[in-house]
Parts: structure tokens; sequence; C-alpha cells
């Protein structure tokens, strides 16, 4: 065994040590933290996130990263360290070309301009948040020209956030969305809304945690494995191998919301859940490909949720846990559950529309990095496109523009995982059923453990070893495409809208 190879598995469990406090404290921040521990759980974070960062940025560990680079030696690497070493030694060198006081003032200027867009959003003014903007578009192209300097900046952001994905390939699968989409939209439209006033009522927040763990557990949420807590927004955050831990945040009159939320967070946990044990302490062990991460999560929202034989097996227990639910009848639920109609704010749009406002930031990000499009005719920009997109205008800012924190802390080119993920799912969810059966059969029989399981075989037991486009080439044959996803919504929309 090679003996580099053994030091850098024993800096890597140091490094796993120290982010494994700082998550624990993010995570008691967020979930439980009382109001007078701040000051110094904060400073706790910042001293374990930072003893973190040193220990990958340090030159004793890129040496070590550069000898099992070497083609001889890394050829005798098994896979997970070959992408570990492969990942972390293209990070460690792109931090190594950034100059160290230009990256501490990227951190605070993307700090202060978090602040002037909260300001801002509540204002609903962008001119208040424009200068700020400005700063972080040209701060990030700076900072990525630094990491890649042969790289287009756009394409290097891309690939941060879903590695081995370029715009070329999203063009080609959001284009075709797009295309399908509009004509499928208005024809939902023309259908029109359904009727829903006998969801209006009282949910007790108490029975509305019962059942999230209902749901949670019925999806394949291993409680041995992870735990629950409420927060502000909803989100999962992996400690370590073997906790797993999810929130949800809950509202007394929107019950559907925390339900979603929990099913959303818990595909999400189950696939770091289920991640082989092989890999703990390696870079496979984390998934920051957000777009295959987002595919899972969607999957269990959208695919399997939003689907009305989900509910089948559950619904009679949701009117036990629930008890306003008793009066509303199963059908009208399930058009509930999937009431398509444009809005403005992407993190309350239907799965449908939500195509659309992703789009709409993917184009927008493109007009900022490649058109260079000046930022005061952003808003107006924005405007015209959800009007194109979603047939509405915003009335101000705050509904339109501003909306999202992303562009504000510089994570410019996240947007289009989240789009990405549902286009995977559209293949995954031809794949299971051309290898499962039919989807309404397998839920309606409450077998849902049998795609929990088909997707730890095919996909989550790997953790990040392949990344998005690997994984569907091997699990569906092939590349990329938007087909399967819109064939999915035709097929589903036409049904429930009857058309
Ligand atoms: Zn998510």
């Amino acid at each position: 065994m090679n003996q580099t190879c053994e030091q850098v598995k024993e800096y890597l469990k140091k490094i796993r040590k120290y982010e494994q406090a700082a998550a624990l404290i993010s995570w008691d921040l967020q979930t439980a933290a009382p109001k007078k521990s701040i000051d110094s759980k904060l400073e706790a974070l910042g001293f374990f996130s930072t003893e973190a960062f040193r220990l990958s940025t340090a030159e004793e560990y890129g040496s070590m990263l550069r000898e099992l680079s070497r083609p001889e030696v890394f050829a005798g690497l098994d896979e997970a360290m070959q992408v570990t070493v492969r990942r972390n030694y293209r990070d460690y060198q792109r931090f190594q070309r950034v100059p160290q006081d230009f990256y501490t003032d990227y951190i605070t200027t993307s700090g202060r301009s978090e602040k002037v867009w909260e300001e801002a959003k509540r204002a609903g003014d962008f001119s208040l948040f424009a200068p700020s903007l400005d700063k972080m578009i040209a701060m990030t192209k700076e900072y990525v020209g630094y990491m890649e300097p042969d790289k287009d900046p756009y394409e290097v952001l891309l690939d941060m956030y879903e590695e081995g994905m370029d715009s070329a390939a999203i063009d080609a699968v959001f284009s075709e969305l797009k295309n399908g989409l509009l004509p499928l939209l208005s024809a939902i439209r023309a259908a029109g809304r359904p009727d829903l006033a006998s969801l209006k009522g009282t949910y007790d927040i108490e029975a509305q945690k019962k059942v999230q763990d209902l749901l949670l557990s019925y999806i394949g949420f291993d409680f041995d494995a992870g735990a629950a807590a409420e927060s502000e927004h909803p989100f999962t955050t992996g400690l370590c191998h073997g906790d797993i831990r999810v929130t949800n945040h809950y509202n007394e009159t929107l019950p559907l919301s925390s339900m979603f939320s929990a099913i959303h967070e818990g595909g999400h946990a189950i696939f770091e859940q289920n991640i082989d044990s092989a890999y703990i302490n390696t870079a496979a062990e984390q998934v920051n490909l957000m777009g295959l991460h987002e595919s899972q999560s969607r999957f269990y929202e959208n695919i399997l949720g939003r689907t009305p034989a989900f509910w089948t097996p559950l619904y009679g227990k949701l009117g036990e846990l629930l008890p306003p639910f008793k009066a509303i009848p199963f059908d009208t639920f399930c058009r509930a559950i999937n009431d398509v109609h444009p809005s403005f704010i992407r993190t309350e749009a239907d799965e449908v529309t939500y195509c659309l406002h992703i789009i709409l930031r993917y184009e927008m990000e493109k007009a900022i990095f490649q058109e260079n499009v000046p930022t005061d005719r952003l808003p107006a920009l924005w405007n015209d496109k959800m009007e194109e997109l979603l047939g509405i205008r915003p009335e101000n800012d705050a509904e339109g523009i501003l909306q999202d924190m992303h562009w504000s802390e510089g994570s410019f080119g996240y947007f289009p995982s989240y789009l990405l993920g549902s286009v995977y799912d559209g293949m995954f969810l031809k794949q299971i059923e051309k290898e499962l059966g039919n989807l309404d059969c397998i839920l309606e029989e409450g077998r849902i453990q049998e795609i929990t399981a088909w997707l730890k075989e095919k996909i989550h037991r790997y953790g990040s070893i392949y990344n998005s486009r690997e994984v569907i080439r091997r699990v569906c044959g092939g590349e990329v495409s938007a087909k399967p996803l819109l064939d999915y919504f035709r097929s589903k929309y036409s049904r429930i809208y009857g058309f």
C-alpha cells in the first residue's frame, strides 16, 4: 500500500473531524441554539471552518496530492481515492492561484452584498442593490479568472456546481424544454384552476410534525441514521456517515408546504444515508454535484409525491393525523398538489412553471456573463423574460429580480442545477418503469421501497464517484435529454386537466 496514500487518508480524517464539528454547530445555530449563545457559537463555527479550510489548502497537503497525482501512482489507487485526489488536487491548485488579499476582499464583499440585497428586497428597489451586484459580478469573474485563467468564467461556474456540465449541453436541454413547456402551459391554463376552497383551514402543528415523520419513514428515511428538527428554511445537512439530518418549517394554514418539504429534504437525506460506507472520509462521500443531489430530492417530492397513486396507501392515515383532510375528497387533494399556474416567486412555483423560472435565470446569467448586459438594464430584462415565459409581469423588483439571494453572494451558475435535477428525474423515471414496471401500480400497492432500493443500487451508494452525466450514461444509457421529462409532464397533466 502506498505510504502517501495512507497519509492522505489520515489527513482527510482530520479535515472531516473539523468539518463535522462545524456542521454540528451550524445545525445547532439554525435549529436550537438559545439567542444568548449565538456569538459564542459563531466564533466556534468560524474556528472549525477555518481550520478545515487551512488544512485543505496547506502546502503539506498539496505536495501529498501532487505525489498521488503522478500517473504511475494514480493508476494504483482505488476508485474513491482517485476521485478524491483528482477533485481535491484540482481545488487545491485553483485556490493557490487566487491572491490571498483578493480572496479576503471577495468574502467580505460577498457578506456585505448579502446585507444590501436584504435591504433592497425589503424596499422592493433594485437600484439600492445595483452597485453591489455590479461589484459581485466583476469580482466573481476575477475570482474564477484566477482559478481557471484559460477558461470562460461562466463555464467554470457551471462546472463548479455541476461537474462535467457546460453551457452547450444546457442550451440544448433547456431550449427543448422551453419549446415543449410553453404550449403545455397554455393548455393547462386554458383548462382553468381547480377550486381549492375546501383546503382552507387550520392544521395543528404538532400533528403536521407527525405527518412529516410518517412521510419520512414511508419514503425510506432512516431515523437511526438521522434526525429531524425545525428551522426558518428547510434544509438537509450531513454531519457524518450515519447522521444525515433534515429540518422543516411549519405554518398552521399551509399543511402542504411542510408535507412536501419533508419529502424533498427526505430525498436529499436518503441519498446521503445510502452512500456506501467504503467511501467514508473520501471525496466520494461528499456530493457536491448540485444537479444530482437535487434530482434525488425532486424525484421524491415531484415524481413520487405529486403522483396521486403515492397517496393512495397514505390518505386514510393523513386524515387520522390531520382531521381536516377527512373532509377533503381525495380527488380535490390530488388537484391541489398539482395546481399548475404562473406565479412570480420561484420557491413557491409548481413543478411545471418552476422549470421556466430556472430557464429565465439561466438566460439572465448568460446575458450577464456572456453578453455583458449592463446591470441597470437587468430588472427590465427580467420582467420581459417573465412575460415571455410565464405571461405575467412583476409589479416590483421584490417579486422580480430581487427575490433570490444567490447572486448577492456570488453564486452565479448555481440555478441551472435545480432544473437539471428534474431533467435527470424524467430519465430515471423512464428507466425505473422499464425495469420495475408501471409507477402508478408500484405506488398504489405501497411498494415504494422497491423504488428507493433501485435508486440506492443505481445511484445513491456511489455518492459522487460519478458525475451526473456519467450517472445518466451508466443508469439510463445515453446523454442528458429533456424528452422524458416533457413526456412525463404531458401525459400526467393531460390526464389531470383532461385535455
Ligand atoms: Zn433541494
